[in-house]
């Protein structure tokens, strides 16, 4: 009677899961599907807690919707106390299980966790599901990826590439094994009760967030998203997308679909096939196409990782030599909103207070920070990394890579005028006064 642990990681979801439909390939007798919580406090090397309020309750919500999803499959979610490869090993020896299957994350740490796991005597097959086009359907060979964006989406278009089919939910799963009776109680995870570290909802219903993650319809769980992307696609917004993206704030002028493609709530094939559908029934426009080509972009930072993996994390990034200084001072006042530089200060509050930030204000504070106050671009891509609810590892470090010009930017980095930002997306200066004051902590 065989036994598989399965892993999930940022694929929290049912729908279109291409790791568990191998699992179940594999044709196993039991099924433990585990989640593995890391510690809330802890620092990161740049001296605040790493993953903060807002992040951690959009992921209490998605886990909520995945246990709720697999309980009601009688396959309940096991969450354990600590990273996987100090809870796994001990885990699968509990319940007779030496096969694990997770998602493959193509990032540092995601992939020593993984190395880990296999030095402990696991057989770890990773599955890779997260881009919206297969990597073996892509027109070069592996590791000749076009470094430029551009050369990589017209190869994908002349080549008239596609997401495949997303796959359904599977409708029945095998139950745990008969051991999981005796699963040390250290190794479970308890959920803490309501600390001053937490966001406290009642705090949060007056913000005027472009992504409300506190509002029933704006909820983590597969479900909520898979209705979101129907509801998106039901309106006519697909139509304006190319006017309105650019927006800072509001619920419509852009699709909202990262946080739920940050925890995997969503896969971006799912989104593929909506789309296709969308056009197929209404017209394709310049709009459904630029949804399109920002879901290219997506892709695209995932398989620069592949490509060039620890290199991206460097602090050169893909240069040869270094010149990077952190200023500790100013970085803190560019965190806290209080630069002086008012429509920065305002994106600082507003990402501080709700956990999201419209695009184009992550260029403008991104590009303010490298190069405005001369600041380290790691820190900042650390500091989104702890306050953004969709932050996403490929799409942060490769957005923040790229505006330093330490990723594969032909230009060489993006240097925003501030002021000149201000005149064309705030000229009215409503979003300086919505977000003006500095932000009340939450
Ligand atoms: C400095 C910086 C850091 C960023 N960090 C993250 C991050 O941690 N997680 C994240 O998901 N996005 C990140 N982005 C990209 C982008 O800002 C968000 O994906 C977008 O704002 C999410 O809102 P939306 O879903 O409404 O996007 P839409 O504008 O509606 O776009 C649709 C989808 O296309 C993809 N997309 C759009 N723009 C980009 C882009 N520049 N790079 C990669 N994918 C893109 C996203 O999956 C998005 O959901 C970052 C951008 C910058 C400049």
């Amino acid at each position: 009677m065989s036994t598989v642990l399965f892993l999930f990681r940022q694929d929290l979801r049912l729908h279109d899961q291409l790791a568990l439909h191998t699992v179940l390939g594999l044709g196993c007798d039991y099924l433990l599907p585990v989640f593995c919580h890391r510690d809330p406090l802890e620092i990161s090397p740049w001296g605040f807690v790493r993953t903060g309020k807002h992040r951690q309750a959009w992921l209490d919500s998605a886990l909520a919707g995945l246990r709720e999803q697999l309980a009601q499959r009688n396959c309940p979610l096991l969450e354990c106390n600590g990273p996987p490869a100090a809870v796994l090993p001990e885990l699968a020896r509990a319940v007779g299980a030496s096969v694990l299957v997770c998602e493959e994350i193509a990032a540092p740490e995601e992939q020593a966790e993984v190395d880990a796991l296999r030095q402990s005597g696991l057989h770890v097959h990773t599955v890779w599901q997260s881009s919206m086009l297969a990597p073996d359907s892509l027109p070069w060979e592996s590791g000749c990826m076009p470094d430029v964006f551009t050369q990589f989406r017209q190869l994908i278009e002349k080549q008239g590439l596609f997401a495949a089919a997303a796959l359904s939910a599977p409708l029945t799963l095998p139950s745990w094994p008969e051991q999981a009776a005796g699963i040390p109680e250290h190794l479970l995870y308890q959920a803490p009760s309501l600390s001053s570290g937490q966001v406290q909802r009642s705090d949060l219903s007056e913000k005027p967030s472009s992504f409300p993650y506190w509002q029933p319809e704006f909820n983590g769980a597969e479900t909520v998203a898979l209705r979101h992307l129907a509801n998106y696609f039901s309106s006519d917004l697909p139509h304006t997308y190319k006017r309105t993206r650019n927006g800072l704030h509001g619920i419509s002028y852009s699709s909202k679909w990262s946080p739920w493609l940050s925890t995997g709530a969503l896969s971006a094939r799912q989104i593929c096939v909506a789309l296709n559908d969308f056009t197929s029934r209404q017209g394709a426009n310049e709009s459904t196409y630029w949804l399109w080509f920002e879901l290219l972009w997506r892709d695209y930072f995932r398989f620069l990782h592949k490509k060039y993996g620890r290199r991206l994390y460097h602090a050169s990034g893909l240069l040869p030599h270094t010149d990077i200084s952190h200023q500790p001072a100013a970085f803190s006042l560019w965190c806290q909103g209080n630069t002086g530089e008012a429509l920065v200060d305002a994106g600082m509050h507003e990402l501080m207070a709700t956990g999201y930030l419209s695009n184009r204000l992550r260029q403008v504070v991104a590009s303010f920070l490298i190069y405005e106050l001369g600041g380290d671009w790691r820190a900042g891509a650390a500091w989104f990394e702890a306050q953004l609810i969709d932050y996403d590892v490929y799409s942060n470090q490769g957005n923040w890579l790229y505006i330093a010009g330490r990723g594969t930017d032909p230009r060489g980095g993006r240097r925003f005028d501030v002021h000149k930002q201000t005149r064309q997306h705030d000229a009215d200066g409503s979003y300086r006064r919505l977000w003006g004051q500095t932000a009340t902590p939450v």
